[in-house]
């Protein structure tokens, strides 16, 4: 097993986008959560803050309502401003964080002559986070009904957000997530480069050091005929369970098609990239599928160059695939070691100007 495998260095790009992949969908959501309740409670000032499995707080959401005097009239101006890494909270706060989470409902604490209060958002029974204000009085039963209704539109919004990006049976991110987060993982790993080529002593990571792999079952298709289509369905659910088994959680699995992955990881060198997918492969050639006996897998990959366009990079993942079913499946074909053997020709590439 590799869970002894640490999580620190080389991956942090892909756990900062696994993070961010839910953060600019629904931070349109959560600005006008805030933009809701503020006016309906009249409070000028409101807070989101957003928290990880653990509760520590990830991010935060800001919204502010000035009345500004202009030439005799009045106007409301308003402000968001949003901390995504939130390095400190005020005692006060985080006391009130901890007596929300102990006692599962929203609580008070007065701060001098306010009132600073503060709801759970739950989704999924799971806590996301707290709604937060402060004002000179207590909320009256209206206000709460009204609060609760509000954050319970929100979290349907919410899951609703997270489901458009997961495929149903899996759990995993699906072809949209996927083609939505390859252009922002390019452009992450693109500021990396030029961050390491302008002062390398600073570079965090290797731009060199992502890959990724297209995995598709061998002979699904038969699967599905000889066992029926809910026994295929049961193979994509294990299928998808080992490959996690075998992955980091900082890596990130896509179901990509019907019984096609991709995999997007971080390795030092084609070593370890090469040992990872081969780990992934292995372990569903060794398991024990129910009724059906044993499934193999085919994969293709290549290193995830951020000079080379993502679409480019699919292509060369597809292309090793292609040539590691076409000679017997069960294996997985490394791009480049192909090119390099004149196996195949290299794909003409659509290359990124990065200034
Ligand atoms: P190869 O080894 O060349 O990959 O052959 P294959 O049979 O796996 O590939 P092919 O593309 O011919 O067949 C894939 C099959 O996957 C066809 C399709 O009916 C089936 N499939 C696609 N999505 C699902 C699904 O969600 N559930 C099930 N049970 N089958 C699916
Ligand atoms: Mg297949
Ligand atoms: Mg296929």
């Amino acid at each position: 097993m590799n869970d002894q495998r640490s999580d620190s260095g080389l991956p942090s790009i892909l756990k900062k986008l696994g993070a961010m992949t839910a953060i600019r969908d629904t931070f349109m959501v959560e600005q006008s959560l805030l933009r809701t309740l503020g006016p309906l409670l009249g409070i000028l000032e409101t807070s989101f803050y957003r928290v990880d499995d653990n509760a520590n707080i990830l991010r935060a959401v800001h919204h502010s309502r000035k009345v500004v005097e202009e030439r005799g009239s009045k106007r409301i101006v308003d402000n968001i401003e949003e901390v995504t890494n939130v390095q400190h909270v005020s005692t006060e706060l985080n006391n009130l964080f901890e007596s929300v989470r102990l006692l599962d409902k929203s609580c008070s604490r007065k701060i001098g002559f306010e009132l600073l209060t503060c709801y759970p958002i739950y989704g999924d029974h799971q806590l996301l986070g707290y709604f937060v204000f402060q004002r000179d009085r207590e909320t009256t039963p209206v206000e709460d009904a009204i609060i609760h209704g509000v954050l319970e539109v929100f979290t349907n919004y919410f899951a609703l957000l997270d489901s458009s990006q997961r495929d149903q049976l899996t759990g995993l991110f699906n072809r949209y997530s996927l083609e939505s987060n390859l252009d922002r993982l390019w452009s992450m790993l693109s500021a990396n480069k030029q961050s390491s080529d302008q002062e390398p002593d600073l570079a965090i990571n290797d731009p060199g050091s992502y890959w990724l792999c297209i995995l598709d079952v061998d002979h699904f298709k038969k699967i599905n005929d000889s066992y029926g289509h809910m026994i295929g369905d049961e193979v994509l659910i294990m299928v998808t369970r080992l490959l996690q088994s075998a992955l980091r959680k900082s890596d990130l699995l896509y179901r990509f098609g019907g019984e096609e992955f991709v995999a997007i990881i971080a390795a030092n060198d084609l070593e370890s990239a090469t040992e990872v997918f081969e780990r992934c492969r292995t372990r569903i050639e060794e398991f024990d599928f129910p009724q059906l006996g044993h499934v193999t897998i085919s994969g293709g990959f290549s290193s995830a160059d951020p000079l080379v366009l993502p679409q480019e990079i699919m292509h060369r993942a597809d292309s090793a695939l292609y040539a590691a079913k076409d000679a017997g499946r069960n294996r997985i074909f490394h791009y480049g070691s192909l090119v390099e053997q004149g196996i195949l020709q290299e794909i003409e590439t659509g290359s990124i100007d990065l200034f």
